[in-house]
């Protein structure tokens, strides 16, 4: 049986039922969630198999989830995202729960908006957009390569176009930069995506960002970083939240960056974990170790490209491989869009490419500029409400 899931978000609706929308507590588990909305656990967890436990400990704290509750004020439904394509569906069916992951249904706008600088420019965007998220996005980008404090005059302009996704009609997850553009002293300064999903200045100089080694030298990539993968035999939609890399058993596994070891124990299905905390809120994850290097243990600093351990098949695992995975604040990032041994200037076909793309965004830069678009409020949530349909079909 295949289930069709489709929430709808209409201004207003003759059939609309209300639909609770909450944040994720500081620090719940999905078990305490469970727990506190009086969900049977057995069900919703215990009986689960490991892959889709292991997805219940990607709730976040902040996340926003919604409930659909019936008449008499029980819950008929629920979605907790997990990143930005699955999430947790939790449904009433013939009276007992039900537990799936599903992909969520988004929409990606790109936005604008240009602002004069106030003070610093972290403050500016944060007076302009309301958005922790935006400012710090755009002080990050040009963290490298500018210094804010010395040349920032008032009244310089800056440009950010970016991407947003929006879930059930608000914005969710992390917006991605386009291209973020400030003026200083008269001269600007640029930052754009290109199609390789890399960041480049104007000259096509790649963007220095969090250095990486590859954790394990000449190993090959046997499973890619995935928010989500639609199982052919399991019939089910899994994650994969970082990089596999095949080698023989006893290989050394590098330190991807420098860092303190925060974990370097057995933990369930990772089996040998070792967790290295590095600047940035970033932390690396390396499992199913043989074993650990002698002299590695919690509370130790290692250097980027130090050997740490050995590549082993501990825990749930089908052969020798490490399963490397890149955090930023607790989620989950594909480690192969920010590994970097050295940084690329691009050449040839590939800069010409790049200085197409980079002269279709300026023109929008300029564009921005002269509207001044200011960044675009939405409605206040109470405005907004939901009908939902379900479909069931044999086959
Ligand atoms: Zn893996």
């Amino acid at each position: 049986m295949i289930r069709f899931f489709i929430l709808f978000l209409l201004a207003t609706s003759l059939f609309s039922s209300t639909v609770e929308r909450h944040r994720w507590s500081n620090g719940e588990t999905y078990l305490q969630f469970l727990e506190r909305q009086k969900l049977p656990l057995r069900k919703l967890y215990y009986n689960l198999d490991k892959d889709d436990q292991r997805l219940t400990e990607e709730m976040r704290s902040g996340v926003h989830y919604q409930i659909l509750r019936d008449n008499a004020g029980n819950i008929e439904q629920m979605l907790l995202p997990l990143n930005d394509e699955l999430q947790i569906h939790i449904y009433k069916d013939k009276k007992s729960y039900k537990f799936e992951a599903i992909p969520i249904i988004s929409e990606t706008k790109t936005e604008a908006f240009s602002s004069k600088i106030i003070s610093s420019p972290m403050y500016t965007i944060l007076k302009e957009t309301g958005s922790k998220k935006l400012a710090q996005i755009f002080v990050a980008s040009f963290k490298h390569s500018l210094n804010f404090k010395n040349d920032i005059r008032q009244g310089d302009p800056l440009v950010m176009i970016y991407e947003q996704k929006y879930r059930l009609g608000r914005p969710f997850s992390m917006p991605t930069l386009k291209v973020a553009m400030i003026e200083m002293r008269h001269k600007r300064h640029y930052i754009y995506l290109n199609d390789d999903d890399r960041y480049y200045d104007e000259k096509a100089h790649e963007v220095e960002g969090f250095l990486l080694a590859r954790p394990v030298r000449g190993a090959r990539i046997s499973s890619y970083f995935t928010k989500r993968r639609w199982h052919p035999i399991l019939h089910k939609w899994k994650a994969h939240l970082g990089v596999d890399y095949a080698a023989r058993r006893g290989t050394p596994v590098i330190a991807a960056g420098s860092g303190r070891i925060i974990y370097a124990a057995r933990l369930g299905t990772y089996g040998n974990l070792i967790k290295i905390r590095h600047n940035d809120g970033y932390e690396t994850r390396y499992a199913h170790l043989k074993s650990f290097r002698r002299g590695i243990h919690r509370g130790k600093y290692v250097k980027k490209g130090q050997t740490i351990a050995y590549v082993g098949t501990t825990g749930r695992s089908t052969g020798p491989h490490l399963h490397f995975e890149l955090r930023k604040r607790g989620r989950a990032i594909n480690p192969l869009r920010v590994v970097q041994v050295t940084t690329k200037k691009l050449r040839g076909k590939e800069k010409k490419a790049f200085l197409r793309l980079k002269k279709n965004y300026d023109e929008s830069v300029e564009l921005h500029l002269n509207n001044q678009t200011s960044f675009k409020k939405l409605p206040p949530f109470e405005n907004m409400s939901y009908i939902h349909l379900m479909e069931k079909n044999n086959g």
